[in-house]
């Protein structure tokens, strides 16, 4: 895999070359100090994947020439959504970065009576920007989607799919818990809730088990919320 750099917007059917501009150009201009000639692989953020050659540098901008075109698709057979109550500052967005590598489908962040607030619009645009990054990294062509906030009530009622939410057996609130192995042999669509340091008050785990969602414990340690949507993630995608 060459260096990869993302198209904000994709190139038309029959373009021959394209300019890539902002923070992408930086990239390749200041930190990679690109040449003229070298070639690199360009993506869009749907499966689609070009080997172009820098054909002209200036101070912000770069152009490219497509020379291929392949789709390739780096994404796991399973979708998962992961809904999460955050943790704040850098701790998110390592989280979301690992999450992007392990091909987590879509983030949605939660509010929940015990959670801090969720990233507002602007900072999510930024999460955003680390998605592109961890994808640059990983390979992967397809971006994680991050949607605006929801309330825990919203996503219990509207997520589709085999459901969870994760909850440990030590906590008060579930009637019933299935193991960390049960989430090996999901398939299709896949919904999980992770709750914030606090974690789900009663009344939450309540609600969601009358939606028909299943507590899930992993274990008699008490994660981190990183830690617990790694492990997830990994229980879910990897190898997959
Ligand atoms: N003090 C909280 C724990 C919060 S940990 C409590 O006792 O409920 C943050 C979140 O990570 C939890 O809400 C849960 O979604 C997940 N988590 C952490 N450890 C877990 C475990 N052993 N089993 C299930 N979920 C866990």
């Amino acid at each position: 895999m060459g260096q990869r750099f993302f198209l904000e917007s994709s190139p038309a059917p029959d373009a021959t070359t394209i300019d890539l501009g902002g923070q992408e150009a930086q990239h390749l201009i200041k930190v990679m100090r690109a040449k003229l000639g070298e070639v690199v692989e360009l993506f869009d953020g749907t499966d689609m994947e070009w080997q172009a050659e820098i054909t002209d540098i200036r101070r912000n901008a770069a152009t490219l020439r497509l020379l291929s075109s392949e789709v390739i698709s780096r994404e796991p057979s399973i979708e998962l959504t992961l809904g999460i109550a955050l943790p704040k500052g850098d701790r998110q967005k390592w989280v979301i970065a690992r999450l992007v590598e392990l091909g987590v489908q879509c983030i949605v962040p939660l509010t929940t009576d015990y959670g801090v607030a969720q990233p507002v619009e602007k900072a999510i645009d930024r999460l955003r920007r680390q998605v592109i990054e961890a994808s640059k990294q990983c390979g992967r062509n397809k971006l994680m989607e991050i949607t605006a906030p929801q309330s825990f009530n919203q996503f219990i009622e509207r997520a589709e799919g085999q459901r969870w939410i994760a909850h440990p057996l030590s906590a008060p609130g579930a009637s019933e818990h299935q193991s960390a192995s049960s989430l090996q042999s999901t398939t299709g669509q896949t919904c999980v809730a992770i709750g914030p340091e606090g974690g789900f008050s009663i009344n939450e785990v309540q609600l969601a088990e009358a939606q028909d969602w299943q507590a899930l414990d992993l274990g008699s340690r008490i994660l981190r919320i990183e830690t617990a949507a790694l492990a997830i993630a990994s229980l879910v995608l990897l190898g997959k």
